[in-house]
């Protein structure tokens, strides 16, 4: 039996049309697709109708199937000769779990490829018209995860990126919104800082909402902001008043 693979791919940020051409081609001859939360049906659709298509992804922060299991997954079906699609939302290697499958699958033997996906890191704020970079003021910019903003096994030190780095970005920072600003301010951020939240980008329900960093708590709030959603901070972000273009195009 011919030896099966498993495809890492990224599937983008949401709009079908932001997978690459390599996503697509294999997602077309998959036997298995082992897909996240965000996945859409749309993107599910393009695999083919025989497909096993098995959902992992998460709820309120639970695994609903742990990552042992997962990894154990891919190995056996692809063992079992299979052509095994495993997507993720955005990119695969950025807080996608991405290298610790593969590192699984090196452990076992199993031949893989990755596809890198669209970010939603990047391509929020810019479906927002918010550059991370820019030459008048920002020549750094950091991407970082809000998951851990309580966690004190790992502490994110909120004092030293505000001081070192332009532009933040984070994923994973609703749920934990109110205590990072608080940690950046307490550090010495000024709250006048602009800050944009950007709520499922790329899709036809995208919102955004512009504040500042003594404002966005409140700003979500009114908003009634939801994961999945990316915030920024920076002065990159008033740029979004003047760039913001998408749902805005009258063709
Ligand atoms: N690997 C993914 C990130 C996975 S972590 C990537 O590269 O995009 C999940 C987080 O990504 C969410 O909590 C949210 O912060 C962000 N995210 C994913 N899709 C998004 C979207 N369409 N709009 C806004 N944020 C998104």
């Amino acid at each position: 039996m011919a030896r099966g693979k498993v495809y890492l791919i990224g599937a983008g940020p949401g709009d079908p049309k932001l997978l690459t051409i390599r996503a697509l081609e294999l997602l077309s001859k998959a036997d298995v697709v082992v897909y996240d939360r965000l996945i859409g049906e749309a993107i599910l659709n393009f695999a083919p109708k025989t497909a096993n298509k098995i959902y992992v992804g998460k709820r309120s922060g639970r695994h609903v199937v742990p990552q042992d299991k997962i990894n154990e997954l891919l190995v056996s079906t692809a063992l079992e000769g299979k052509i095994v699609v495993r997507l993720k939302g955005g990119d695969p290697f950025l807080f996608g779990r991405g290298g610790e499958e593969a590192e699984k699958l090196v452990e076992k033997g199993v031949l893989f490829e990755i596809i890198p996906g669209i970010t939603s890191a990047i391509t929020a704020p810019m479906y927002a018209g918010i550059p991370l970079t820019h030459r008048d003021n920002a020549s750094s910019v950091v991407i970082v995860t809000g998951h851990q903003a309580g966690d004190s096994r790992k502490p994110i030190k909120w004092s030293k990126l505000a001081e070192a780095v332009d532009t933040i970005v984070i994923l994973m920072g609703i749920e934990s919104l109110e205590t990072i600003v608080k940690k950046l301010i307490d550090s010495g951020m000024n709250p006048n800082k602009p800050v944009a939240i950007v709520q499922q980008a790329t899709m036809k329900v995208q919102k955004s909402v512009l504040a500042t960093l003594g404002t966005i708590v409140a700003e979500a709030k009114k908003n009634d902001v939801r994961p999945p959603a990316v915030v920024i901070i920076g002065e990159v972000v008033e740029l979004g008043r003047k760039l913001a273009w998408f749902k805005k195009t009258l063709y």
